[in-house]
């Protein structure tokens, strides 16, 4: 089977193996290559340890930072590339991080420490795919399986079992009986991963296809980490938005879960809003000034979240307004707070007076001209 790598991916690893080393593209790029979607980064695996690699590229520019964990991060056309050392981990006391790792000699060794079958395939142009562990199948028939006993592997790393839901989510695979059973039982484990991690694979798992079926085949996994007090069956009428979806999800819980997830203050406000909203003005009028209140932006998020799970149809209407020239804004003013200045108003007088006439313009009482508005203003 021939993949296409990426030019960069092709350099280093012919690289490392004119060098004399074994060297290979490994884990998502492989997988999604199979899956003939167009890949993110490459990851490189090779049986050079990390001085050798050091050296091989000693003329590129050279990241240290994971070489204690076997990874190099070489800069290619300021593109990092991270080489990592075939290695295993090994006591997991935290079911977080492995104590040790180790390097190892052996390309199967490597693959086999590695989460799912899908993400444990290597491959070079010249060796060809290495799947050891039956990914290429599992793949073609959209499974997830974890690599070896799914209970030891999950009970190793808590992350794994995030992953696999996250997986499952965004590529709309299923996972296997067993896997999924391990996960089921070791459910309360995820609560050992950090809340950022959590953060950064819930994320993605809302924002995935399958979010809502894997929300609702892993409830007992979702609520040891977030309060679902919401209505999950609305998920998928939902765009992939995570503000959205998570508002969804958590209901009036929403702002405790984004506190844990130590999520950042516009994704709060966002949710915020979604939360406490009202059903969107019908009036022209009502409408004009709600748009003008919470922003653009905002205003047609509420709408969105408010259609999906009220049926509400204000996005339209929204939508036009913002694209008519119809005054909504301190910008669309045909006066600014020099104006007023001139005027001798000022301090907080000023942005004050300015919505005081924008309120006035957009209900019809004045018209938006530049003599009318500072007259009123004085
Ligand atoms: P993505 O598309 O999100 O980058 P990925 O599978 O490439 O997916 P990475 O986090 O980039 O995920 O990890 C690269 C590879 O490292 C994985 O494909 C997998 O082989 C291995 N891996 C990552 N995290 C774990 C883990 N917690 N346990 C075991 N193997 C892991
Ligand atoms: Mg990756």
């Amino acid at each position: 089977m021939y993949i296409a790598l990426h030019k960069h991916a092709e350099y280093l690893i012919n690289k490392l193996n004119s060098a004399g080393f074994e060297a290979y593209a490994v884990g998502g790029c492989v997988r999604d290559s199979i899956m003939g979607v167009s890949c993110g980064d490459t990851d490189i695996t090779t049986n050079a340890l990390p001085e050798q690699t050091k050296s091989v590229f000693e003329h590129n520019v050279v990241l240290e930072t994971g070489i204690k964990h076997g990874t190099v991060t070489v800069l290619v056309e300021n593109i990092p590339y991270e080489i990592t050392t075939y290695r295993i981990e090994s006591g997991y006391t935290d079911s977080r991080h492995p104590d040790k790792v180790e390097f190892v000699r052996s390309l199967k060794e490597d693959l086999a420490r590695r989460d799912f079958t899908m993400n444990a395939i290597a491959y070079s142009h010249k060796e060809g795919i290495k799947d050891y562990f039956g990914g290429a199948e599992d793949i073609n028939n959209k499974i997830i399986r974890a690599v070896g006993d799914p209970e030891k592997r999950f009970s190793e790393d808590s992350l794994r079992i995030l992953r696999a839901l996250r997986f499952a989510s965004v590529l709309g695979f299923e996972i296997e009986h067993n896997t999924s059973n391990a996960i089921i039982k070791l459910a309360e484990t995820v609560i050992k991963v950090s809340p950022e991690r959590i953060y950064t694979e819930l994320k993605k798992l809302l924002c995935g296809k399958n979010a809502q079926s894997v929300v609702n085949n892993y409830a007992s996994v979702i609520s040891k980490i977030i309060n679902t007090n919401g209505d999950y069956k609305s998920i998928n009428k939902l765009p992939a938005d995570f503000a959205m979806r998570l508002s969804c999800l958590c209901g009036s819980s929403v702002g405790e879960a984004l506190r844990f997830l130590r999520a950042d203050n516009k994704t709060k406000q966002l949710c915020n809003l979604l939360i406490n909203s009202k059903p969107i003005p019908k009036d022209e009028i009502a409408l004009k000034l709600y748009i003008s209140a919470i922003g653009r932006e905002a205003s047609l998020s509420v709408a969105v979240y408010r259609r999906a799970l009220f049926g509400e149809d204000s996005e339209y209407k929204i939508e036009k307004l913002i694209a008519s020239n119809t005054p909504l804004f301190l910008s669309d003013l045909a006066i600014d707070g020099s104006d007023l200045v001139k005027l001798g108003i000022s301090g907080k007088c000023v942005g004050e007076t300015l919505l005081r006439l924008l309120n006035h313009v957009i209900k019809g009482e004045i018209v938006n001209e530049r003599s009318t508005l500072i007259n009123n203003a004085k």
